[in-house]
């Protein structure tokens, strides 16, 4: 039986994602080749890379103004080290908001190549909210935020308005809301957050902004060689570039990101409302910051947790802990976990109620 699967990533993508690129690996596009054995200068796969680069910029209302998608590899750890190195001049300096695990490890790599400036954190709360009221200042090279906190349960619900140029770690929240996208200059996302399987990372850039910092930059760490080479510079990521496509396709098939969106909001109400009505649990982030992707949620006597441990099991759901720096629940509820899914998780949270 299929799981419910609330895994953080890599983690739940649509049935038909599995099916149509199972089938690829069997014979792709009735070439009598599997996708895992072409070339990737083929004809067909070129139309995959070609298509998948125009669909994520059509998704997001990108395109033609200005900006490029590339689908890399390293995942979102290396464009923690990549926007520095084509962003921040030498002896320059960037401003990063410190509102999680992933924003503190991108700044971490950001101090190789110049000074940070930590605009604000969370992290004396242990995360539990996104800082705001803070000021970025106009001479740094950048600013670097995290749209979603995937570990803590945390969401920015307004992106700051500035006149240095925006970079944003959109790993776990990537097409799952719509934003007024011309506002960044580069979104990076691992594609196992909301996309496809881990292996590919989705880099869009605003091309105006690359080769103004004075930095050699070695070729496969330059977005400008990557957009020179329309993604091929070196062997993409074939598969999983082919299982985003068709990620990319779901999606505009749904509706697009604005769809999508009314059931992330739909499936993200169901589980709050019954997180605060239930007397036996209580939310971990704070409310305003709540993320519509991950919710994170702790019993308010732990005792409970072996019942509720072998309920879930029970009902068919998997990959519901929480991260170990939070601990108690976290429901990652991802574009393609059907409603359904969480329908079985609050009732599993009402027989808890009932049962103890
Ligand atoms: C998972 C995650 C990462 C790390 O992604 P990798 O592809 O494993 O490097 C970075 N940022 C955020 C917000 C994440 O959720």
């Amino acid at each position: 039986m299929k799981k419910h699967n609330y895994s953080a990533g890599p983690c739940i993508l649509p049935q038909e994602v599995f099916e149509k690129s199972s089938q690829a690996i069997l014979d792709f596009n009735n070439s009598g080749l599997s996708i895992l054995e072409i070339s990737h200068r083929s004809k067909d796969f070129v139309a995959v890379m070609d298509e998948a680069r125009s669909l994520a910029l059509e998704l997001l209302g990108l395109e033609g103004k200005g900006y490029q998608a590339l689908f890399l590899a390293g995942g979102a750890s290396l464009e923690f080290l990549m926007v520095p190195y084509n962003l921040m001049k030498v002896n320059g300096k960037a401003a990063y908001l410190d509102s999680g695990t992933w924003a503190s490890a991108a700044i971490k790599e950001a101090k190789f190549f110049g000074e940070t400036v930590v605009v604000a954190s969370s992290k004396d709360q242990n995360y539990n909210n996104v800082p705001k009221g803070y000021s970025i200042p106009a001479d740094a090279d950048y600013f670097h935020c995290t749209s979603n906190n995937t570990i803590f349960g945390t969401q920015m619900k307004e992106i700051p308005t500035t006149n240095i140029p925006v970079v944003c770690d959109m790993s776990s929240d990537i097409f799952s809301r719509q934003l007024d996208f011309t506002k960044f200059d580069i979104i990076y996302a691992g594609a196992q957050k909301n996309m496809g399987p881990a292996g590919t990372t989705l880099v869009v850039v605003k091309e105006e902004i690359l080769g103004k910092n004075g930095r050699e930059i070695p070729s496969i760490l330059d977005y400008a060689k990557h957009i020179k080479a329309e993604s091929m510079y070196n062997t993409p990521a074939v598969f999983p570039v082919y299982a985003s496509l068709l990620t990319l396709q779901w999606l505009k098939n749904l509706g697009g990101i604005a769809a999508v969106e009314k059931l992330n909001n739909a499936k993200a109400n169901l589980l709050y409302t019954e997180i605060d009505r239930n007397p036996l649990f209580k939310g971990a982030a704070a409310v305003e910051d709540r993320s519509v992707m991950n919710a994170t949620f702790l019993l308010n006597n732990p005792e409970h947790a072996t019942v509720f441990d072998a309920m879930w099991k029970e009902a068919g759901i998997s990959g519901l802990p929480g991260h170990r720096s939070v601990g108690g629940y976290r429901a990652s509820m991802y574009n393609a976990m059907p409603i359904e899914s969480v329908q079985v998780l609050v009732d599993v949270m009402q027989a808890l109620e009932k049962a103890v």
